[in-house]
């Protein structure tokens, strides 16, 4: 909007005006009762005179020409001013690296597109979120991070019908605004198209760097058809995609938003559950291959949910991290195991899980002391599990918090191992004391020479870097004896024991112990012919990867 006060006359100008106006009828009014222009019009026939108002005559050209003058540059000026607002808008909402629209304009044009809309406005809009993007950034630094954002852009620009509005949310989230989303068969192929293209890998100086994408898509609804709605809608079915695993697209449905609320319910719940202690350490126990002696145990979380019975980390393990109550959690936790472990004999160990997000506490090092202080437990008889996702993203975080553990005699263990996809990297770049390789490699490599090879690798692997390994998921006695054939340290999985309560564990440990103090546990009667038949064929032969590797 220009500004009004340059371009019109203002009140003090216009009193001033008005005064002047004022005097002016004065002095003539004055003038010609004293005769002064009778005089005056005498005068001019003067030759001096007339040079006066040929004088005066120039001075008002003057006047008029400086008046021009002025005009000119105001008008100059507010052009300008229009120009430097117009920018400003443009600024305002749009993103300054990608060049698209920002949430404010993506809002805007929502509402205006609602607004205007004669009954169900047919609008749609995409959420998109890049999955992957943060190890970019940490791992190749934030100058990657921005040219793949610059490249994503590009290529939802190309893929936006026409009419659609393309914007960037804030982070790695982007919004498509589609004018017509009455087809869902167009918007699932749309959304089939972004993911395909965001999936295609960027170059990078020397890499390939690979991200993806999930999307959540919302139309308009009887329920949801304000801007806000259809954004809190589209952000919900996001967030179900990325729970199924991301890569993917949902639509919003009604049952989404009633699970949502069915989850603000079990928050609450949780944050009183800690509070309770109903979080409760399970224990599941490790042992040595071949000879099966205990070694210790896997502290596991078990909530003991006054309403719904005893659930399982995955009902509540990513809720505590999205809350931020799983420092909480794992605390109380730990504490409780640390009590639990005292009193078992000093040989076995304990190792526990702790969340990616807690290595970016660098209070972490002094909490797990704390706690051990507390309670008394050797830091000696302490492992701390981590997973390859908390190593992607803050590398640096997790080596110093690693390094601090580890002078205070804490071991760490690398979880999951093959889940993730740097595991190599990670293995070069930090000093790690075991290796647990995935279930997921020791269930298939009954089924799977290629597999069975690849868990050869993974222990010859281990081994040449003076690593302990452990076998997670064993559930049958073949794959006891193979793997302890191929040099695998440990071994962990149903075979030897489900994850139990304080009480079971306590009375097993008696039950195990023999008269020196050893504690193996025995083969199950069941064990012998368990799967018998379906152990493969893939785990007799040892893979000849180990000499290739030699
Ligand atoms: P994880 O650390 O890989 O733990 C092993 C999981 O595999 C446990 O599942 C265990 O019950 C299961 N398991 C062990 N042996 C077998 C087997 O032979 N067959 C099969 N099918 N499964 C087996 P659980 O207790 O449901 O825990 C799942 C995941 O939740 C854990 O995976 C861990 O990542 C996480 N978790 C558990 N407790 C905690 C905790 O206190 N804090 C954090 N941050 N995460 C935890
Ligand atoms: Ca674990
Ligand atoms: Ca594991």
């Amino acid at each position: 909007m220009p500004d009004q006060k340059n371009n019109s006359w203002g009140e003090g100008e216009l009193r001033e005006l008005l005064c002047l106006m004022m005097i002016g009828s004065c002095i003539w009014i004055l003038g010609t009762q004293l005769g002064f222009f009778t005089v005056l019009i005498d005068a001019t026939r003067t030759h001096q005179l007339q040079d006066l108002l040929m004088l005066t005559l120039c001075m008002s050209l003057g006047v008029v020409v400086a008046a021009i003058r002025k005009s000119f540059k105001l008008r100059k000026a507010m052009q300008d001013r229009d120009g430097a607002e117009a920018h400003a808008e443009a600024v305002a909402r749009h993103d300054a690296m990608t060049g698209l629209a920002n949430r404010r304009l993506f809002r805007e044009t929502l509402e205006a597109r609602i607004r205007v809309a004669t009954g169900l406005p047919r609008v749609a809009v995409m959420l998109i979120d890049l999955d992957r993007f943060k190890p970019v950034n940490d791992v190749h630094g934030h100058a990657a991070g921005d040219a793949v954002l610059c490249v994503i852009a590009d290529r939802l620009r190309a893929l936006a019908p026409p009419q659609s509005l393309v914007a960037r949310l804030g982070g790695d989230e982007f919004a498509l605004l589609l004018d017509d989303g009455s087809d869902p068969e167009v918007l699932a192929r749309l959304a089939q198209g972004v993911i395909a293209a965001l999936s295609q890998p960027i170059a990078w100086t020397q890499s390939r760097l690979e991200i993806g994408a999930t999307i959540g898509i919302a139309t308009a609804t009887e329920e949801s058809r304000t801007a806000e709605a259809l954004l809190h809608a589209a952000d919900v079915a996001m967030y179900q995609g990325k729970r199924d695993g991301r890569g993917t697209y949902r639509f919003f449905h009604l049952d989404m938003g009633q699970a949502l609320k069915a989850r603000a319910r079990l928050e609450g719940e949780l944050r009183i559950g800690i509070e309770k202690g109903e979080i409760e350490p399970f224990y599941q126990p490790v042992v040595s291959l071949p000879g099966r002696d205990l070694i210790g145990f896997e502290v596991l979380a078990r909530w003991n949910h006054p309403r719904l019975g005893i659930l399982t980390p995955a009902d509540f393990i990513g809720l505590a991290e999205e809350t931020g109550l799983i420092a909480d959690l794992t605390w109380s936790l730990m504490r409780r195991a640390c009590r639990d472990a005292r009193l078992w004999p000093a040989h076995l160990q304990l190792a526990i899980n702790i969340s990616p997000l807690q290595l970016r506490d660098p209070h972490l090092p002094e909490h797990i002391l704390g706690i051990l202080t507390e309670t008394g437990f050797a830091p000696e008889r302490l492992e701390i599990e981590i997973t390859e996702t908390a190593l992607v993203n803050d590398l640096e975080a997790a080596r110093t918090a690693l390094k601090s553990l580890q002078s205070f005699g804490v071991r760490i263990a690398l979880d999951d191992f093959g889940t993730g996809y740097s595991s190599l990297y990670h293995l070069r770049e930090l000093q790690f004391d075991k290796l647990k390789i995935d279930r997921s490699y020791v269930e298939s490599m009954r089924l799977s020479s290629e597999r069975a090879k690849l868990v050869d690798a993974i222990i010859a692997l281990g081994s040449s870097l003076g690593l302990l390994t452990t076998a997670e998921g064993i559930e049958s006695g073949t794959s006891v004896d193979w793997l302890a054939g191929q040099g695998c340290t440990y071994g962990q999985g149903y075979l030897f024991g489900r994850p139990m309560n304080k009480a079971t564990t306590d009375g097993l440990l008696t039950q195990w112990s023999d008269d020196e103090g050893r504690i193996v546990i025995a083969p199950s009667l069941s064990e012998t012919s368990e799967l018998a038949e379906r152990e493969l064929v893939a785990l007799a032969p040892p893979p000849a990867l180990r000499q290739a590797a030699a």
